[in-house]
């Protein structure tokens, strides 16, 4: 059978992008020579502050036409703050590629792995293993509204939210099939239908019309304010989360932050019909203060990379950088990097990630 050749684009962007992207290529290296994954990979160094330097704009005018065409964007990390604001880095990058490409899912994996500390006081990997479903496109995050009587005494502002059927529905059917896909079968909606009179009482409505056509799906709705306390004290409650864009937003800080160092956490911004391509990224930004040092933790990177390949249906491919990464974690403390209190380098933890994928650990 002929192998499908999976087009990506590779974009570093700034800061510590341009530092742990080389490890999660050298990681797909050791993917390819071992598996038959065919990847046919574009550098692209736009989308980027240098570029911005050059050229005045994040990316030339014809960005869209360049990679509409790939199946996957590669993405390290966008925004230097010294040379560009970062809602002109972002806006003009990021920002432009989710909305474009459609890409409504924002899905984060949040996994507590061995040899990590966690800052939950006496957590064990698997007590916290879920992923966190974010609507990336409407909600909470709209421009609409205004100021009244602005400057004065009566001083009024409103800004609104904006729940498609559309919208909801396309972000709660993803969320229950990766719950009906997953062993525990268990969504939680994310609500705030006792405050938020509106909005939310319909989006809870839209999850149970949904409900009706998973019915292997324990679903249990919560509150975001007692949702946001059970990530710290009763993890172990959640299988798939499922939130609006601003309740998403918090959570997936919230979530990974409770799984030890940001340095770990990837990201994905899916367009799953495939019109579009999606997205793979860190969690964490281009850390200006530690560029250039060669310390950045590079697994975010990586895993990222693992998440491209799982959603190109390279499963195979994607299981054994995972199981390279947790063999790392756990292995000596000169192959793992000083926020997980070792003493390697980006690249010496790459290389030796990418040594465990080519090994077959
Ligand atoms: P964003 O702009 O994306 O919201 P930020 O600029 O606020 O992010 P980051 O760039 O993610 O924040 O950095 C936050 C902190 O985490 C910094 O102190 C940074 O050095 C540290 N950090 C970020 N990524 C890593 C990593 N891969 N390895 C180690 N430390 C990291
Ligand atoms: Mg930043």
């Amino acid at each position: 059978m002929n192998q499908p050749v999976h087009r990506i684009a590779v974009i570093p962007g700034d800061g510590i992008g341009k530092e742990v992207m080389p490890e999660a290529l050298r990681v797909l290296q050791a993917v390819q020579q071992r598996f038959s994954v065919q990847l046919d990979l574009t550098p692209i160094a736009w989308a980027s502050c240098d570029h911005f330097a050059a050229h005045g704009d994040m990316m030339p005018p014809d960005w869209k036409a360049q990679l509409q065409d790939q199946h996957a964007l590669l993405f390290g990390a966008v925004g230097w703050p010294a040379t560009v604001p970062d809602n002109v880095s972002l806006w003009g990058s990021l920002l432009k590629f989710r909305r474009e490409f459609d890409q409504y899912i924002n899905l984060r994996p949040v996994r507590l792995f061995e040899g990590v500390p966690c800052p939950l006081a006496g957590r064990k990997p698997g007590d916290i293993d879920y992923f966190i479903v974010r609507e990336n496109t409407e909600g909470e995050y709209t421009k609409l509204g205004g100021i009244m009587f602005e400057g004065t005494e009566r001083e009024v502002v409103i800004q609104e939210s904006v729940f498609s059927r559309h919208g909801s529905d396309r972000v709660l059917k993803y969320a229950f099939e990766l719950a009906n896909s997953r062993p525990r079968k268990h969504l939680t909606v994310a609500t705030k239908s006792n405050g938020i009179a509106i909005s939310m009482p319909w989006w809870d409505g839209r999850a149970d019309a949904m409900h009706a056509h998973y019915p292997a799906v324990a679903v249990d709705k919560q509150h975001i304010d007692i949702l946001s306390a059970r990530f710290v004290l009763q993890p172990g409650r959640f299988d798939v989360v499922v939130a609006s864009n601003l309740f998403g937003d918090i959570l997936s800080d919230l979530g990974p932050a409770t799984t030890g160092t940001i340095g770990l956490a990837p990201s994905a911004n899916l367009n799953p019909e495939r019109t579009f391509p999606s997205l793979f990224e860190p969690v964490h930004g281009s850390a200006p203060d530690i560029y250039g040092q060669n310390i950045a933790n590079p697994v975010a990177m990586i895993w990222s990379a693992a998440l491209m390949l799982q959603f190109l249906g390279e499963q195979a491919a994607h299981d054994a950088i995972l199981r390279a990464i947790e063999a790392t974690l756990t292995g000596p403390r000169s192959e793992v990097t000083r926020d997980l209190g070792g003493s390697a380098s980006t690249t010496v933890m790459g290389q030796a990630i990418a040594a465990r994928v080519a090994a077959g650990v």
